[in-house]
């Protein structure tokens, strides 16, 4: 304790010697040009603690290292050190004492200081009274009163302090013990350590010395002069200014008074000459302080900069580091996207921004291998379904383009032309896109779906025998249901129609049981002998499916070769509807046609449009498939069945155009006004 107060004591002494020394020196005004440098302000090179136990100072090896560089020739020392930056400059000339005599004490080697502030981009300060020795130590040094680290400055006052030698060094309005007139000329400074603004001005009491003494000189002048003025020039001038100063007098050129220009020399502040007025002297400072408040952003940006820089280095660093560590897995036999996870990638030691030496590499080999190892299969599933997914976007983009031209698909590659999704299943699709293993990823690119057309059309056939057996199987199994129903109330069989030409009124026809065998065998021989009927049933009319996507409607054999006009063509059984009602529906438009009910949907569309219903009679005729959607959907049950209407296509027309006719006797009142070039004609 006594020890460390007595030390404590005994650097304040040295500090405050130091600061006697550099006062007297400043104090003074100097007539000749003062020597720009000097080393008074930089501290000393640090001290290093003797301990009494002799532990060995972890830095004592490297510093030995430095030592010998010192022995080395001076020629090959000075080569180095012009090599080096400012901030390594003034880190080795605080490093021991060899140093520091060798980089401050000779002068000479100044040249060394300032190439290295240019290597480093530092601008050179405008403001005078800042050697290079001194920027340096400002930026990178210690206090500049006893030499401690420290990280409080004061870009502007130019002053780097610990606490305690920054309280002697640093005064606010408060603390300073000088007129306010001082105070109010002062260069001040209001920016914080890290370049920030604050509120208080902040002044260097060293500076306020200074200022102070040279304010007297220049009162003292202006005074002297106004008593001259006075008493030689105004004589007789009963003017009442007595001796009050003013703006007025701030502005008096005292050299018109037989008194010199003023010129002070102070190293903080340059160069300050042929001052005539107080209001040069205020002008000159304020300028010193503008330059100063320069330099100070300079500094700080240079550091802003800095740190950007030493970021944008420190990326790199890491990124070749984690690159060498993956060049190292991929010799054995790893490939690029093993590494492609938050693991490896957050690993420790890709976090140290150094070169990666064998060493640190063998330490975690080891454990990142595991890593690597037990996420390698993840990896190549991931990487193997990425690049399918590449190549299925490319295969479907060249299909969506084919399909611009459907008929081209169908004419000349396959028949139907699916739905894009069901497409991207089918197998020859699926083998264009799909990997199978990482070697391929990156080199394949899929093959034109022209050259894969042929498989691509098998695939497609198969996929509609598929549904066609589907289809025959709920088909069969409808008509079963029906066939039973019947066999329990035989007035549920459809009533036979009486074909009505002409445009009249059906009658309501009484339902009598029709004797109508749906199915052409026993279910059961059906099922296990499909390939002798399927066909046939299919393609009956009263086989009707409903496409879900387009709501087009065909038979069983059909509706797979529909053009589907939304572009969903389904080639799945699931992708259609198969209703009984709408094979009731169908049963009875057909026998209203006086047709077989093994007859086929083309037969049945020969009839064209001469059907419709009686529930909106007389109403223009439409094609059996229409009639069966709306039996079905508005009279699906026995009881309110009203009869279907069937009429020659004349007939129809004829219908159609009296109805017609008829609209026009009704609107006759104002047509000739609606068709002028009609005029002649009356209605
Ligand atoms: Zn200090
Ligand atoms: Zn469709
Ligand atoms: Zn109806």
């Amino acid at each position: 304790m006594t020890r460390t107060s007595a030390r404590k004591s005994a650097l304040k002494a040295r500090a405050s010697l130091r600061e006697e020394d550099t006062d007297l020196e400043d104090d003074a005004v100097q007539t000749h040009e003062e020597e720009e440098e000097s080393e008074h302000e930089a501290p000393p090179p640090k001290k290093r603690r003797v301990s009494t136990t002799a532990k060995p100072h972890p830095r004592s090896r490297a510093k030995g290292a430095l030592k010998d560089f010192l022995d080395l020739p001076l020629e090959l020392v000075l080569r180095i050190l012009g090599e080096l930056d400012l901030p390594t400059l003034v880190h080795l000339s605080r490093l021991s004492r060899r140093f520091w005599r060798l980089l401050r004490g000779d002068k000479s080697l100044h040249i060394l200081w300032t190439d290295a502030r240019q290597r480093s981009g530092i601008t050179r300060p405008t403001a005078h009274g800042m050697s290079v020795y001194q920027q340096a130590n400002l930026m990178f040094g210690c206090c500049q009163g006893c030499g401690k680290t420290t990280n409080k400055i004061d870009w502007v006052l130019r002053i780097r302090a610990c606490p305690s030698c920054y309280r002697d060094r640093v005064a606010d309005k408060q603390t300073a013990s000088f007129s306010k007139e001082v105070l109010e000329i002062a260069p001040f400074s209001q920016m914080d350590s890290s370049g920030g603004e604050r509120k208080t001005k902040h002044y260097s009491v060293h500076d306020l010395r200074h200022v102070d003494a040279m304010l007297y000189r220049v009162v003292r002048t202006k005074t002297d002069a106004l008593d001259t003025k006075r008493d030689c020039y105004d004589y007789g001038d009963d003017s009442d200014d007595e001796g009050e100063p003013t703006e007025e007098h701030d502005a008096l050129d005292w050299t018109y008074y037989g008194y010199n220009a003023l010129t002070f020399k102070y190293r903080c502040f340059g160069r300050m000459e042929d001052i005539r007025s107080k209001d040069d002297f205020i002008h000159d400072l304020t300028v010193v302080r503008n330059k100063r408040v320069a330099d100070a952003n300079l500094m700080v940006a240079w550091f802003e900069q800095e740190e950007k820089r030493r970021g944008e280095e420190r990326r790199k660093i890491l990124e070749t580091r984690r690159k060498d560590i993956m060049a190292r897995f991929e010799a054995e036999g790893y490939k690029a996207h093993h590494f492609d996870f938050d693991a490896f990638r957050d690993h420790p030691i890709m976090r140290v921004a150094k070169e990666l030496t064998d060493s640190a590499f063998a330490a975690v080999h080891v454990e990142v291998g595991a890593l690597v190892a037990a996420q390698r299969h993840r990896q190549d599933v991931q990487i193997i379904a990425q690049e399918s997914n590449r190549l299925r976007d490319l295969v479907s983009r060249e299909y969506n383009r084919l399909r611009q031209d459907e008929e081209y698909v169908r004419e000349y590659l396959f028949d139907p032309v699916p739905d894009i999704y069901e497409f991207l299943e089918l197998e020859p699709v699926k083998a264009m896109y799909r990997i199978a293993s990482v070697d391929e990823v990156g080199k394949r690119t899929p093959p034109p779906i022209a050259d894969k057309a042929r498989d691509i059309a098998r695939a497609i056939g198969q996929a509609c025998e598929a549904a066609e057996s589907a289809f025959f199987r709920s088909f069969v199994k409808i008509l079963a249901e029906i066939e039973t129903a019947r066999e329990v109330d035989p007035l549920a069989a459809p009533p036979a129609a009486t074909p009505q030409p002409g445009p009249t009124l059906a009658q309501s026809a009484a339902p009598t049981a029709h004797p109508l065998q749906l199915l052409p065998a026993d279910l059961d021989e059906l099922l296990q002998q499909p390939e002798l009927y399927q066909d046939d049933l299919l393609l009956r009319a009263i086989c009707i499916f409903q496409c879900l996507a387009c709501k087009h409607v065909d038979n069983g054999i059909g509706i797979l070769t529909h053009k589907c006009s939304v572009g969903h063509h389904s080639l799945r059984a699931t992708g259609y509807q198969l209703l009984r009602e709408r094979i009731e529906a169908a049963i009875d438009v057909v026998v209203a046609l006086e047709q077989e009910l093994s007859a086929t949907a083309e037969e049945v569309g020969e009839f064209g449009h001469v059907l419709h219903c009686e529930c909106a009679s007389p109403a223009i005729a439409h094609d059996w498939r229409n009639v069966v959607l709306h039996r079905a959907r508005y009279h699906r049950t026995s009881a309110e069945k009203p009869a279907i209407v069937v009429d020659t296509e004349e007939g129809a027309m004829k219908r159609v155009f009296d109805k017609h006719v008829e609209s026009l006797g009704q609107q006759s009142t104002g047509y000739s006004s609606f068709y002028p070039l009609f005029g002649g004609m009356r209605f």
